[in-house]
C-alpha cells in the first residue's frame, strides 16, 4: 500500500533550520507498513516520557490503527463487563452525569449550530446521507456515491427554484 508522505515545506527555511532540520532529515522505517518517514513526532509516537528520544518502531498511523483494533477487540471480549462499568459510572451520580452532559452541550452549542448551518449550506456528504436515510429505507452503507451526487444536485436545483433565480 502506497501512502503519500506530506512533509510540509517550512515557509521560512532559515528560521526553522536549527529546530527542524536535523531530526527531520533522519528517516525511520516503520516495522509494520515498511514505509520510511522522518524521525519526528509528526510521524512516530514516543515511548514513555515526552522529552526522550525513544520513538516507537511503528509509524503513528500503524500504531494508532493497532491500538484501535486492540481496543475494539478488548471491548468485544469484555462487552458485558464494559457495559457494567459504563453503567456504574453513568448511574453512580446521575445528577452529576446529567450536569456534565449539559455543560458539554452548552459549551459546544455555538460551534454545533455554526457547524450544522455550514454543513447544510454546503450540502456535505453526511448531510445528504442523513436526508437519504430518513427519506428512504436504505442504510447509510448501502447508499452509493452516485445517489449522493444526484440528491445533492436535486437539492441545489430546488434551492435555486425556491430563491427564484
Ligand atoms: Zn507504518
Amino acid at each position: 500500500m502506497m501512502r503519500n508522505v506530506n512533509v510540509n515545506e517550512p515557509q521560512n527555511p532559515q528560521s526553522c533550520q536549527t529546530s527542524v532540520m536535523p531530526s527531520a532529515l533522519v528517516l525511520k522505517k516503520c516495522t509494520c507498513c515498511n514505509l520510511e518517514f522522518p524521525k519526528t513526532e509528526d510521524y512516530f509516537r514516543k515511548r514513555g516520557e515526552k522529552n526522550n528520544n525513544n520513538f516507537r518502531s511503528e509509524c503513528k498511523k500503524c500504531f494508532d490503527e493497532k491500538a484501535k483494533k486492540r481496543h475494539i477487540e478488548f471491548y468485544k471480549n469484555n462487552t458485558e463487563k464494559e457495559k457494567e462499568r459504563y453503567k456504574y459510572f453513568y448511574y453512580r451520580d446521575i445528577e452529576h452525569t446529567h450536569n456534565k452532559q449539559h455543560k458539554t452541550y452548552l459549551k459546544n452549542i455555538d460551534h454545533t449550530k455554526k457547524y450544522d448551518k455550514k454543513r447544510i449550506n454546503e450540502l456535505t456528504d453526511s448531510i445528504i446521507l442523513n436526508r437519504l436515510v430518513s427519506q428512504t429505507s436504505l442504510n447509510r452503507n448501502e447508499i452509493p456515491k452516485e445517489l449522493i451526487e444526484t440528491k445533492r444536485l436535486l437539492t441545489q436545483l430546488k434551492r435555486t427554484l425556491k430563491n427564484g433565480n
